[in-house]
Parts: structure tokens; C-alpha cells; sequence
């Protein structure tokens, strides 16, 4: 029996297929604190102000909240391993992210995302990404360059 990262609740593991063998990563997060995690359905959209695509993996409300506040406030750093899966089906293959915070970092090496925080060291990229937890990390930095793709972890709505 695993507990629940968040809340200490248990985490049960159905029996299946998957979990028998061991391909199924194990859970982290119980399914009351998994569910209360509200995806970000729409389309990947080109940000005119920007002129790249601009994603997210969820909406930014109480839970995205107290998991900000567990994950960057108190330090809570095993909170690294919750969202690796979400997180790998947002980002784009091949591309290296450019994080801004140890936070973001953490996150992407977890989920096995290639990274970089050395902005000179990415700028010449001939494409690149840009990972950040949520809408302000970007606003504190300002990068140019030969940017694809915006992956937020948290949209503010
Ligand atoms: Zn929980």
C-alpha cells in the first residue's frame, strides 16, 4: 500500500495486466487528490503576442494551488514525481525545455524530458521549448529566439 503524496490517504493499485508486470508506473496520488486535478482541454494555440504555441497540462485552481504550495513553498520535492505522465504527452518529442525555476527542472528530469536552465546554451538551438510551473515564471523571463512551444504546467483561467 502506497499513500497518497498529497493528502496521506491510501493509494490502491488495481490488479492488472500492467501493474503485474511492472509497466504501469506506481501511483502517487490517490484517485480523490488525481481527480481533483482539472485538465487543460483546448488546443494548443498560437499566442499572437508571443507567435508560438502555448499548452498546459492543468487549469490553475485550489488544487493546482496547494500543490504550488506543498511543491515550491514548503519544498515538498517528491511532489516531482506526481504528473510524469501528463507532463510527457504535453511536451513535444525531440525538443529540449528551457526551465526557469529548480522546480521546473525537477519536474521534466523526473519525466525524462530533455532540459536545459542555460539560456545561451539553448538560444542556439535551432528550435526549442519553454517549461514553466505557471503563467508568471514566464513573465519574470524574457527569452527570444528560435522558440516552438510554451508548456505551462498550471493555466490561470
Ligand atoms: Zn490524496
Amino acid at each position: 500500500m502506497f499513500k497518497c503524496l498529497l493528502c496521506s490517504g491510501d493509494v490502491r493499485r488495481e490488479l492488472s495486466f500492467a501493474t503485474v508486470f511492472e509497466s504501469a508506473p506506481p501511483k502517487y496520488l490517490c484517485v480523490k487528490c488525481h481527480e481533483s486535478f482539472v485538465k487543460w482541454h483546448k488546443k494548443s494555440a498560437s499566442d499572437a503576442n508571443y507567435g508560438y504555441a502555448v499548452d498546459a497540462v492543468f487549469i490553475l485552481d485550489d488544487a493546482g494551488q496547494n500543490y504550488l504550495e506543498k511543491y515550491v513553498n514548503l519544498q515538498d520535492d517528491e511532489l516531482a514525481v506526481c504528473f510524469t505522465a501528463e507532463i510527457r504527452s504535453k511536451c513535444y518529442a525531440g525538443l529540449t525545455y528551457l526551465t526557469i525555476s529548480d522546480e521546473a527542472s525537477q519536474l521534466l528530469k523526473t519525466a525524462g524530458i530533455p532540459f536545459s536552465n542555460e539560456v545561451e546554451e539553448i538560444e542556439n538551438l535551432r528550435e526549442w521549448g519553454l517549461f514553466c510551473l505557471h503563467e508568471n515564471e514566464r513573465k519574470e523571463r524574457t527569452v527570444k529566439g528560435n522558440i516552438n512551444h510554451v508548456l505551462l504546467l498550471f493555466m490561470e483561467m
